[in-house]
């Protein structure tokens, strides 16, 4: 059984600084993405708004 390398991440909204979101990131092989960002609805803005990964 091959052991994938993974990550569970948190995302932050850039302007509020709300965590939102969590997903799930690969940390070896193809695809890898040294920091996540994605554009998301964020709750607290009330409007979509750049997530980035936080630690
Ligand atoms: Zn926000």
């Amino acid at each position: 059984m091959a052991k994938e390398a993974r990550k569970l991440v948190t995302l932050e909204c850039t302007v509020c600084k709300s965590r939102n979101y969590h997903t799930e990131k690969r940390l070896k092989g193809q695809g890898v993405i040294a920091r996540l960002e994605f554009s998301k609805y964020c709750s607290v803005c009330k409007k979509r708004a750049p997530h980035k990964e936080t630690k």
